[in-house]
């Protein structure tokens, strides 16, 4: 069996950025479980890891479009420091994430600088512009059941569990 639409895909991997860094692995964890082609992993590992087969290693340099985006200038906003404060018992400092509201719902933003009275938000994906370098070897490939198909993700272990 090979990797193709609607099939579940158990995965070991190592992330790394472009300098070599390590970002995420699943070493010492299950190994991840996604179902291929609908969007649970970003779309160039989906497209590296079609057609593999169990006991492939795949490695793969994915460049920003085809994983988490290039980085908008639009999705950095200035806000004043005083609109925090309703809700802090917190300090604000710089490199936290906080919860914001925008006109597409709740999104999580990394406070990139506090200068006086002005805090600079990013709602960039943390990832946004990177060039991404996966270590991929394929340990299951099964076929999803139904139910699976319905929820939209993978069950058992590496996957979603439900109680
Ligand atoms: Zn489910």
């Amino acid at each position: 069996m090979t990797i193709t639409e609607n099939k579940v895909v158990l995965i070991h991997y190592t992330l790394k950025d472009a300098s070599g860094e390590i970002l995420d692995s699943s070493e010492g964890h299950d190994p991840l479980a996604f179902i291929q082609g609908i969007g649970n992993i970003i779309p160039g590992l989906e497209e590296a890891l079609a057609g593999k087969a169990v006991g492939d290693k795949v490695k793969a340099t994915i460049e920003p479009e085809k994983a988490y985006g290039v980085r908008v200038e639009e999705n950095v906003h200035i806000v004043p420091l005083s609109s925090f404060q309703a809700d802090g018992d917190e300090k604000l400092v710089e490199g936290m994430q906080v919860r914001v509201e925008t006109n597409e719902g709740v999104s999580i933003a990394d406070v990139a600088k506090i200068d006086g009275e002005e805090v600079t938000l990013d709602l960039n994906h943390p990832l946004a512009g990177e060039t991404l370098h996966f270590d991929v070897e394929i340990i299951d490939i099964r076929e999803a059941t139904k139910q699976e198909l319905e929820h939209g993700h993978a069950h058992g272990p590496g996957g979603h569990h439900h109680h």
